[in-house]
């Protein structure tokens, strides 16, 4: 997981950069919600397929985000842009795993999430 001192805020030290990307970290915190949600569901060490497909997805629609690093976070925007079936798997995942990360990492963002149009 190189990349998780980048979500739980740690070790950012000399790294502004790591920092600065806003999708990056959206894309980041998505992975370690698939992450959670996949290991426990799915038994999966590393993502399955169907996860892996999801994350892809979510990384496609990030990338083609027209708000680009100015984009507000997903729950308040205002383009729904995920298709109606992947919205709602990546719903299932965000129900599942953001409490979870809430308890180990009590966090604005994920709060931000978990209470827009994914966690309803
Ligand atoms: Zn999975």
């Amino acid at each position: 997981m190189p990349n998780a001192a980048l979500f739980f805020g740690e070790g950012t030290k000399g790294s502004e950069a790591d920092m600065g990307r806003k999708l990056d970290y959206e894309k980041e915190v998505i992975g370690q919600m698939l992450a959670l949600y996949c290991r426990r569901r799915h038994g999966a060490d590393t993502l399955c397929p169907a996860c892996r497909e999801l994350k892809a997805y979510a990384d496609m629609r990030l990338d083609r985000c027209p708000f680009g690093d100015a984009k507000p976070a997903c729950s308040s925007c205002k383009i729904h842009c995920y298709k109606a079936d992947m919205r709602a798997r990546i719903r299932e995942v965000m129900r599942f795993a953001a409490p979870r990360m809430l308890l180990y990492h009590p966090f604005a963002f994920v709060k931000h999430y978990v209470r827009g149009r994914f966690g309803k």
